[in-house]
């Protein structure tokens, strides 16, 4: 998505070789007609794939898939970092490791959203080493219900998420793939695609 790529290099702040902060239209300003795209080209994506839930995590993962589900027209249910007081012990959980904050933390998915049969498509706003894709695959599994793929919005390739998931046997649809944020520059992994004619 050249757009998304775009935003990425005029407004994204690369914090360490490992780190892009992206807070001015994705993890805390969020440009919503951006967002908006990045949800219908997920929808587009996966149309043909039978999805009956889009599936997130809170709070970033929301934005991206709200337009995803609109075109879907399916509902999105996001996983919540912290038990909320009036949810009870009907819930799926799983443990994930935080790449950012550096700490596990419970998520949790009341059972009463997510159904046997269920045809999931999981949207999150990064994908860097996997755990919090595989804390929410874990999810799905918990509730029978089948895993039809993962829409990503910034994977940075040269960590091993990617791999990871596909090994899994999981399709991984990711809208920008970041190749390197080495001396401060992103680079994406399309840029040095050479066309032979
Ligand atoms: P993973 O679970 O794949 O290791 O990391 C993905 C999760 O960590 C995402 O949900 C995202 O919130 C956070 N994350 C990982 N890398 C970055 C990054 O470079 N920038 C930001 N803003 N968040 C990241």
């Amino acid at each position: 998505m050249d757009l998304l790529k775009q935003a990425i290099r005029e407004k994204g702040n690369v914090l360490s070789e490992n780190v892009l902060k992206v807070d001015t239209f994705l993890n805390h300003q969020i440009d919503t007609k951006l967002m908006g795209d990045v949800g219908k080209e997920f929808a587009r994506l996966f149309k043909s794939a039978g999805i009956t839930k889009v599936l997130t995590i809170e709070s970033s993962g929301i934005a991206p898939s709200f337009m995803a589900a609109t075109e879907l027209d399916v509902p999105l249910i996001f996983a919540r970092k912290k038990k909320s007081l009036t949810m009870t012990d009907n819930v799926y959980s799983s443990q994930v490791y935080s790449f950012t904050k550096q700490e596990t933390n419970e998520i949790t998915v009341s059972k009463d959203f997510l159904k046997a049969g269920d045809q999931v498509l999981i949207i999150d706003d990064f994908l860097a080493n996997g755990q919090a894709a595989l804390g929410l695959i874990d999810i799905v599994h918990q509730a029978n219900a089948h895993v039809s793929g993962l829409g990503i919005v910034i994977e940075k390739s040269f960590q091993d998420g990617r791999k990871r998931l596909e090994k899994c046997g999981i399709r991984v649809e990711s809208l920008a793939r970041v190749k390197s944020l080495e001396n401060g520059n992103v680079t994406f992994v399309d840029d040095f695609v050479s066309i032979n004619l």
